[in-house]
């Protein structure tokens, strides 16, 4: 086993992103824009590194012991607050790809459908036909689904276990759903008595210093939503945690699943952790402080692609959350787009990935670099996709 060398001084963050280690690493010279990341400086080492032993020492053993299996009472307790709900409302889980796969095995059966966006996040839908169900796209405008689609799609008959939305700083378009599409949408799928799965991973990271519209599960009152949270976007997501907001009736049919009745509450110890961050005013300093990084991030992006690209290309800036959602004009193809980008040493995924496009749609991140080398990658998309245009 390589162990890194003890050594008195802290070790670049860099030392040990490396395959095998983590879930992916770009090429050498190649700018990856495509993973939904922070940026390995932008991850809370020196934040995270005390709270560990906060937390043993204010809880002893039972820090060490199964967890409740919601969660310790204290996170539970603090994510209430937060989110203006009561605590028995609230679950601990290891991050929302494990809510969501929890949550597929509860609310679904195979063969069962799942409402979602036109396009949206990927291996969201993955984990749901992982377990056995059809994810069927709703059309989508500027604002997310459209409520008289999705009146449509529940009018069809179909076995519909949930709609999966979310509304607030999309992945990938980075749209958010105003006060009455929220509104609307919650009375159609409340007509319908089908549950909405809300998946607000980006919701705390508003750029524009303007909070978004409340949560589908605040205007909901807590009824017919369930209101997916994470840690992922905000902290690192190698804690693999977040929490979810449903009825109680509901809460308790998932932690008395035998997963939990088995193994107690997820990441425990991390849980409690995050804990002493959230309880005094650092997990809020720390998010100010992340804001300011990715606006910073994201206007040097928008700038620059703006700069070098001029009216063949939309580049809207989103409010808040990770990406860019590039769209250009009709008749380009999207694997030349991402050849001519590969060629220039960038990496941006392909819209289709994320569902049904017109062919013209790119996701770029700007959330995993430095503002300097997301200028380089601007410099080097600009010319490849400007030669792009001139061969249509
Ligand atoms: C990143 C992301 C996730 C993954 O969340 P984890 O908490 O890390 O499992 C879920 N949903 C969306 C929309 C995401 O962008």
């Amino acid at each position: 086993m390589v162990r890194p060398a003890p050594t008195a001084a802290p070790l670049p963050h860099a030392r040990w992103w490396r395959a095998g280690v983590v879930q992916a690493v770009s090429p050498p010279g190649v700018i990856d824009l495509g993973p939904g990341y922070l940026e390995p400086g932008l991850l809370p080492v020196d934040e995270v590194l005390p709270l560990y032993a906060e937390a043993l020492t204010e809880f002893g053993p039972a820090a060490l012991g199964y967890g409740a299996n919601a969660g310790a009472e204290p996170l539970r307790a603090l994510l209430a607050a937060r989110h203006g709900c009561a605590a028995e409302e609230v679950m601990v889980t290891a991050g929302t790809s494990q809510a969501l796969a929890l949550l597929c095995t509860v609310l679904g059966r195979p063969g069962r459908s799942v409402l979602v966006e036109r396009t949206c996040y990927d291996l969201g839908r993955t984990v749901m036909t992982d377990h056995g169900l059809s994810p069927h796209e709703v059309d989508a405008d500027g604002e997310g689904v459209r409520p008289e689609a999705l009146d449509r799609a529940l009018s069809r008959g179909d076995d519909v276990a949930f709609v999966y939305l979310t509304p607030t700083f999309h992945n990938p378009t980075g749209t958010v759903a105003g006060e009455p599409r929220r509104r609307e949408l919650l009375a159609v799928a409340a007509r319908h008595g089908v549950p909405i799965v809300e998946d607000d991973a980006y919701a705390e990271l508003g750029l524009d210093g303007s909070a978004p519209p409340p949560p589908l599960a605040a205007l909901a009152g807590g009824r017919g939503v369930i209101r997916l949270g994470s840690f992922s976007k905000t902290l690192g997501p190698g804690l693999r945690l977040g929490w979810l907001q449903a009825e109680p009736d509901l809460v308790g049919t998932l932690t008395g699943r035998g997963q939990l009745l088995s193994g107690g509450a997820l990441n425990h110890l991390t849980s409690l952790a995050v804990t002493m961050l959230l309880g005094d005013g650092r997990y809020d300093r720390r998010l100010s402080w992340l804001r300011g990084q990715l606006r910073l991030r994201r206007d040097t992006l928008v700038a620059a692609l703006r700069a070098g690209l001029g009216e063949s290309v939309t580049v809207s800036s989103p409010a808040g959350g990770f990406f860019l959602w590039l769209a250009f004009r009709p008749g380009h193809s999207e694997a030349s787009l991402l050849a001519a980008a590969d060629r220039a040493g960038v990496a941006v995924a392909p819209g289709s990935r994320f569902g049904s496009t017109d062919g013209t749609r790119l996701r770029l991140a700007y959330s995993f670099h430095s503002p300097d080398r997301l200028a380089e990658a601007a410099a080097r998309l600009a010319p490849a996709w400007r030669n792009e245009e001139s061969l249509r």
